[in-house]
């Protein structure tokens, strides 16, 4: 250790000290970008995600051939032009997905599909090697953990993870397992119109109807929550998972195109990627300038354009307004006009765009709210409803009572009939928790047995549905037709799992299931995956000590050179000095790279070679601190450490 004391950023102590009882976090796992944040002093905060001080994390995964840890992050975003097929973007899209669902995305994707590879959608990356949704979306979750630990000083307890309100049983499931393989306690899986409500506080109204408005990179989703007597229930969702920000930078792209006279369909695919990329640095300019210039490809008559906040919204409108139809239906299925409603909130990134935000105002007839960061919104909420779960020693709960949070079925669930129809026995939008029962009874003589396919969705015919579960109750005795009597106990918990109980009430058979959805990977491949986590493991070890190691030097650093500033002067000799500056130099040098070996080094020799500074330095305030008392005095003030 260095010979200076060393005293904490201000801030830094506060978040240790808040985070003695329980590190938990809450986690916006998102299409584009992802966040975590977690409580300190009673308010929830996003946590910084990289070297540069960013708070998002783009949701893009590289893998190396090498087989190394992937890259996660910007530098991967960066990467994706030059190396498409290894770098997974909006993995989203594809979590709880099979192959065939796969099949209109796959149009767009530059990605390499696995063949034959059963239920689940295997990517397949450098070296060969296959990934699956699940363990794209864990590496970006154990990105943000591994930050999230070295930022709060420990292990987290415990994380919030936040889904679209639409996402299914099997996209929670599997949303889920990536963060058990991420090696985190997923305390809940939170619905993100929810998480933004609770970032308001609006839990803390007593009761009023809200509509949360959430544009992203590219997917748009509505959602109506009613707060009445602190319970938050959603009752309507909708949207459309193939309309968002992304959507304007393409529009933007065209315009540019158009207006230079360049034929887009010659232009290479890395072309088309920077001038996407050129398209959307300059609409994120016009969020907050009238103008911007955008940069062209080279092969047309002109290099850069000069673009008006008009012109981007001309260019955009047609997008925007095809969020209208989705608010619309959403109130419909709520039973309300957006005059009923209490509140707007914005939320994505997307929502920055001033156009967006005159929509949603004439759309709703309102003021939006948007004061709080709509790219933070639902990761500070997630933080909030993480505070809230890790019990009484937490902040927020320590001030009222905690809210009990619904929130609503998105899809139907029901059971398969014969002649392959639905009945229908929790109705999409039904809050949860729920648990619906149902009787039921044989259709042929003499059954003893009833074949049970649990579906999801909203068509009549179960093939049309989405396949769930499908469960036998066999040994019932022989009765004639309609005699028989099966009881059916649906029950979605809060997590919007949903265990199934069938019994027959004459003979008192039971069978039940818990809808462990077949979005594909079975128990023993997640298992395998936590293994290889666990194997992993080692990686992560380095990448937290190589965490430590940076905050180490870099205190020492700038302890070194505040006292160089103070005393250098005074203290050094030239040569010393000069050795000083050399070991300053190397140890910065080092910082800046990954070896941790050199870190620690360098550490130890900048200690060496200042030791005799701060030796100097240690008299030096001692004598002052003597300097004009009598020795008396100075005796006296010793005597207590005899
Ligand atoms: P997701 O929920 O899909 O992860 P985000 O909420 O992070 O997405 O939103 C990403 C979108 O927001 C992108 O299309 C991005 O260009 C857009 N965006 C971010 N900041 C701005 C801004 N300042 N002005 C306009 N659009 C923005
Ligand atoms: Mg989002």
């Amino acid at each position: 250790m260095s010979g200076f004391l060393q005293i904490s950023e201000p801030g830094e102590s506060q978040i240790k000290d808040a985070c003695a009882s329980a590190r938990v976090v809450g986690i916006d796992l998102g299409t584009t970008n992802s966040l975590v944040a977690t409580v300190i002093g009673g308010l929830p905060r996003a946590l910084v995600v990289d070297d540069e001080g960013h708070k998002l994390l783009p949701s893009a995964v590289e893998y190396l051939a090498s087989g190394d840890s992937p890259i996660v992050g910007a530098r991967a975003l960066a990467d994706a032009p030059v190396n498409p097929v290894d770098t997974i973007v909006s993995v989203k899209r594809f979590m709880g997905r099979g192959p065939s669902d796969t099949e209109t995305t796959r149009r767009f994707t530059p990605y390499h599909f696995a063949t034959q590879t059963g239920p689940v959608v295997r990517f397949v990356v450098a070296g060969g090697r296959e990934v699956t949704p699940v363990e794209v979306s864990a590496d970006i979750l154990r990105a943000l953990r591994l930050r999230a630990e070295a930022e709060l000083g420990g292990p987290l307890d415990g994380a919030v993870i936040t889904v679209p309100a639409y996402f299914d049983d099997a996209q929670r499931q599997a949303t889920r397992d990536a963060g058990r393989i991420a090696g985190l306690e997923v305390l809940r899986l939170l619905n993100e119109p929810t998480a933004a409500a609770l970032a308001y506080g609006l839990d803390k109204r007593s009761e009023g109807t809200f509509a949360v408005y959430d544009l992203g990179g590219g997917t748009f989703d509505i959602s109506i929550l009613k707060l009445s007597a602190g319970i938050f229930e959603v009752r309507a969702t909708g949207g459309d998972t193939a309309l968002g920000g992304d959507d304007f930078d393409r529009a933007l792209a065209e315009v540019a195109l158009k207006r230079a006279g360049i034929d887009g369909g010659k232009l290479t695919p890395a072309e088309q990627r920077s001038l996407l990329h050129a398209a959307r640095a300059c609409k994120h300019a016009l969020t907050e300038s009238h103008t911007a210039t955008l940069a062209l490809p080279p092969g047309g008559t002109v290099n850069s354009l000069d673009i008006t906040r008009a012109d981007l919204d001309a260019a955009i409108a047609p997008v925007i307004v095809r969020t209208g139809g989705s608010c619309r239906r959403a109130l419909k299925d709520a039973g309300l006009t957006a005059a009923d409603l209490d509140g707007v909130i914005l939320v994505g990134g997307a929502t920055r765009v001033p156009a967006v935000r005159a929509f949603v105002r004439e759309q709703f007839g309102r003021e939006p709210l948007g004061d709080i960061d709509p790219d933070e919104v639902v990761a500070l909420g997630a933080a909030v409803q993480a505070d809230l779960l890790a019990g009484p020693g937490s902040v927020s709960s320590a001030n009222g009572e905690a809210p009990l949070l619904l929130d609503v079925a998105p899809l139907s669930l029901g059971l398969e009939m014969m002649g392959g129809v639905v009945e229908r026995i929790i109705p999409r939008n039904s809050p949860v928790p729920t648990g619906v029962k149902q009787t039921f009874t044989t259709y042929a003589d003499n059954q003893t047995g009833f074949d049970l396919h649990v579906v999801q969705g909203e068509r009549e015919t179960a093939a049309e549905c989405r396949s769930l579960a499908r469960f036998q109750l066999k040994g019932i005795p022989p009765m004639p037709a309609g005699m028989a009597r099966l009881e059916v106990t649906f029950l979605v918990d809060a997590d919007g799992i949903l265990h199934i109980t069938a019994r027959e009430e004459t003979s008192g058979r039971e069978s039940s299931i818990d809808v462990k959805p077949s979005y594909g990977l079975t128990d023993e491949e997640v298992e395998r995956m936590l293994l290889e986590s666990y194997e992993h493991a080692a990686e992560d070890v380095r990448a937290r000590s190589l965490a430590d190691a940076r905050v180490e030097g870099n205190s020492i650093l700038s302890a070194t050179r505040s006292a160089l500033a103070r005393d250098g002067q005074s203290l050094l000799s030239v040569d010393e000095r000069a050795k000083i500056d050399e070991a300053v130099n190397a140890l910065d040098n080092a910082l800046r790279g990954e070896d941790v070996g050199a870190m620690r080094r360098l550490v130890e020799a900048l200690d060496l070679a200042s030791k005799d500074f701060a030796q100097r330095r240690m008299d030096q305030g001692l004598t002052r601190a003597v300097t004009g008392r009598s020795v008396g005095d100075v005796e006296k003030n010793l005597e207590p450490s005899k």
